[in-house]
Order: structure tokens, then C-alpha cells, then sequence
């Protein structure tokens, strides 16, 4: 393919087909395209970082990663700008052209009968052709790290055609330019962005800069504020050893907005068989007018994935706060998939267990301070035995019941009286 001149052609799978199926996930999460794109920028840093690591690419001294989101109300667009890898007019054709996802035609396949929405695993992303659910025109601007690459500009109208052209990136990275469609112009609202980034961004790994592009033209003179919308290193990321309480204690506050301190937590941090981290926190249960419900956070490599799945976290689990990262969890495939996994059935198994070491370690060690927690864990600790059969097993000897003078007493302690 001549490089240097316009190319037109055809995307490589049915997009006639493709296109209806995106755009009906509007009605079930119309903002998922914002992480797809911004998790595919943070890949490309990363990427990135790594080959400067190798040696592979030689990093100016002064070179900051970053991604920038600039909206913009006035024009109604969206823009994603990332100093990651980029990509040649090759890999264009090979990673956009040929649309990445290879499963496109299985997709179609077992989903284009099924018209319900939540059929349409509406929480796993389509990756970069999301972006066709928020906007009429997606143009991306791109160069490549590697030498003597030569920039590269790409547009697509949501149809079936897509243009190609020399683009004019001086600098290694990749621009990404959505043109609103009508439904979604809220998108170039900086509270609804914001509000989206928090959502699906806020532990992304590389650092995320947010501007509204209208503003900033009106004071070009001031210094804008940089500062980024996330943080890139989570606390569950780090090692528990170099947790302090009080670190558990402002990350529940700030990602649960519970401002009533947690009893205690464990923290999860698994490599074998299977990539796991997270933090699960006991909150307190004993007011009566608080609701039973807990809230769990899953991440896939700090990308915020959904709240609550219960085809990964054993439902009474559910009953805790908490945040658990798998990069392992297999996201491609349909939630009624994800029930019939043995890896996932593996997943929630492991969890369920560290929860029932945690609270029999505690009554053995620590019974004082089990019993001072008692009549906040109990309703969570009855209905976990009550739904799972092995956590009933490990936790029966730690259920505790008051006598007449207000002492806790298991069953067999509560027999030999
Ligand atoms: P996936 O991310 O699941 O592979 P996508 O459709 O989102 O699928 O992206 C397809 C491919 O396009 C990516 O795997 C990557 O190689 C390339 N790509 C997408 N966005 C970027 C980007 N910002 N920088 C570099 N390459 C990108």
C-alpha cells in the first residue's frame, strides 16, 4: 500500500452487521467507550515504557507519559491523546482495518438473535469500535515510536468505508478525534466526562489528564492545573507490608464514600495459579437502619470493569465493600460463560476462603476482639453458611451465641454447660 497518498477501502467484517449491535448498547452502557479507548492508550504507553526499559526505544530525558482527554462543547467533540507507541500505516490496517477483535464473527454469530439487551454482555467492551455508539466520525491521528515511521490519518464515518492519508503527528503517539453523534453530546460535558473517568479510570496505570478545551481557550494566559484525574498505583497494588492502617483506612473512605471506619479488611494478593489482588473490608452492620449492602468493585489491570458481578464474587460476599483486581478473568466471553468457567469457580472459591481464614484466624487468636465484632458480622457470617456449603464447614466452630449473662459461647462450649 502507498503510504504517502489516500486509500479508501472496506473494514473487513460485516459492519452492516457490526454497527446496529454497538449502537444498541447505548441503551444499556452508553459510556463504556471512553474506558475502551483510554484502556488501549494506556496499553500503548505501557508499551511503550517497557520497550525504553529494554532499550528498545530511546526515551528523550524529559519525556512525561500521559494521556490527555480534551473535550470540547462548542465543536461537539471528544478527543483521546496518548505518547504510547502509535502505530505504522501497517499496523493500522492490521489492528483497525481488520478490526481487532478476531471474535467479531462468533459475536455475531450468538448474538444476533438474541435482541435483549442484557443478553449482550453489555459490561465487556467492544474495544476501539465502541467509540461508533457516541460518534457520527471518528478520525486518529498517529506515528509511530519506531524511526522513520511516517505519521499516518485515518477516518471513518460509522459505515462501511474508511479513508486512509499521511497524517501530521510531529510526535510518537496517537490522537483519537470523536465527532458526537446527536444522542451523545453529553459527552463533551466536562462534569459528564469527569464523571466517566471516575467511573472507569480512576486506577487506571498511567496518568490521565483531563481539559475542556473551550475553557482553556478563554484563559490561555493561566497556567493550567495539572494534575491527573487518577492514581496510578492503587494501594491493592502495593505489597500489604507497605500498607498502614491508615492508608486501608482513607482508600475505603475515598472509594466508598463511607465515612463509618471499617471493622477490618484483608488484603488479597495472589500471583499463583492466578493473578489476583484486592482489598475486602468488613463494614459495620448493626444499624438498624443501614441496608445489607455491600458493594465489589472489579478491575481488570486497574480498569474498572463492573460493580457487584455475582457470576465472580460469591453473592453473600456481596455484602462487603472491597475492590478485587484479575487480569486473568476471562472478559471476552458472556456473563452466562463466566458462570460455567471452573477458572472463575476457582476465583470466588479462593475469596470465599481467605474470608473464612481471616474470621476463624481472628476467633482463634483473637477472640476478645471476634467477640467485640460479633453482632456486626453475624447476619453476613449466618448468610454465607446458609448459601455456601464450605464456608459453612470452616465457620461452624467460630458461630458464637450469647448465653443468659451476655457471654459469647460456641456449640461446643455452650454443650459442656
Ligand atoms: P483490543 O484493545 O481488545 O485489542 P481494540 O479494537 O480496542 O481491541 O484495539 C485494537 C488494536 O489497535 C489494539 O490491540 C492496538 O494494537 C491498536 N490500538 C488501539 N488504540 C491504540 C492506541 N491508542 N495506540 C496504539 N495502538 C492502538
Amino acid at each position: 500500500m502507498a503510504k504517502s497518498k489516500q486509500t479508501t477501502g472496506n473494514l473487513s467484517i460485516d459492519s452492516d452487521n457490526i454497527f446496529p449491535i454497538i449502537k444498541k448498547w447505548l441503551y444499556s452502557d452508553r459510556d463504556i467507550f471512553i474506558r475502551e479507548v483510554i484502556s488501549n492508550a494506556c496499553d500503548a504507553v505501557t508499551k511503550l515504557r517497557k520497550l525504553s526499559l529494554i532499550g528498545e526505544f530511546e526515551a528523550p530525558e524529559d519525556l512525561k507519559y500521559r494521556i490527555d482527554v480534551i473535550a470540547s462543547p462548542k465543536d461537539k467533540t471528544l478527543t483521546f491523546i496518548d505518547n504510547g507507541i502509535g502505530m505504522t500505516a501497517d499496523e493500522v490496517n492490521e489492528y483497525i482495518n481488520q478490526i481487532a477483535f478476531s471474535g467479531a464473527s462468533d459475536f455475531l454469530a450468538k448474538y444476533k438473535d438474541k435482541a435483549s439487551d442484557d443478553q449482550i454482555i453489555g459490561h465487556f467492551g467492544l474495544g476501539f469500535y465502541s467509540t461508533f455508539m457516541a460518534a457520527d466520525k471518528v478520525t486518529i491521528n498517529t506515528l509511530s515510536y519506531q524511526e522513520g515511521a511516517e505519521p499516518v490519518f485515518w477516518e471513518c464515518d460509522g459505515g462501511t468505508e474508511y479513508t486512509m492519508s499521511k497524517g501530521d503527528r510531529t510526535t510518537h503517539g496517537t490522537e483519537i478525534t470523536l465527532y458526537l453523534n446527536e444522542d451523545s453530546y453529553e459527552f463533551a460535558n466536562e462534569y459528564r466526562v469527569k464523571e466517566v473517568l471516575e467511573k472507569y479510570c480512576s486506577f487506571m496505570p498511567e496518568e490521565i489528564y483531563f481539559t475542556n478545551a473551550d475553557a482553556a481557550k478563554e484563559k490561555a494566559d493561566e497556567e493550567p492545573e495539572e494534575k491527573p484525574i487518577n492514581d496510578t498505583t492503587p494501594l491493592w497494588t502495593k505489597h500489604p507490608n507497605d500498607c498502614t492502617d491508615e492508608e486501608y483506612r482513607e482508600f475505603y473512605r475515598k472509594v466508598f464514600l463511607d465515612f463509618k471506619e471499617p471493622l477490618f479488611w484483608i488484603h488479597l494478593n495472589m500471583d499463583y495459579p492466578f493473578n489476583l489482588k484486592g482489598i475486602l473490608y468488613f463494614p459495620k452492620f448493626n444499624s438498624e437502619y443501614d441496608t445489607l449492602e455491600g458493594k465489589i468493585k472489579l478491575y481488570n489491570n486497574q480498569v474498572f470493569i463492573a460493580d457487584n458481578i455475582k457470576e465472580v464474587i460469591p453473592e453473600f460476599l456481596l455484602l462487603l465493600k472491597g475492590v478485587i483486581d484479575c487480569p486473568d478473568l476471562p472478559l471476552n466471553v458472556s456473563r452466562s460463560a463466566l458462570q460455567n468457567d471452573g477458572f472463575v469457580n476457582k476465583i470466588s472459591d479462593y475469596i470465599t476462603k481467605k474470608v473464612a481464614d481471616k474470621l476463624t484466624g481472628m476467633f482463634k487468636t483473637e477472640r476478645e476482639t471476634y467477640e467485640s465484632y460479633w453482632d456486626d458480622l453475624s447476619p453476613f457470617i449466618k448468610f454465607g453458611c446458609l448459601k455456601d456449603d464450605k464456608f459453612d464447614e470452616k465457620m461452624k466452630d467460630a458461630i458464637l451465641y450469647k448465653d443468659i449473662n451476655g457471654k459469647y459461647l460456641n456449640l461446643s462450649e455452650y454443650r459442656k454447660i
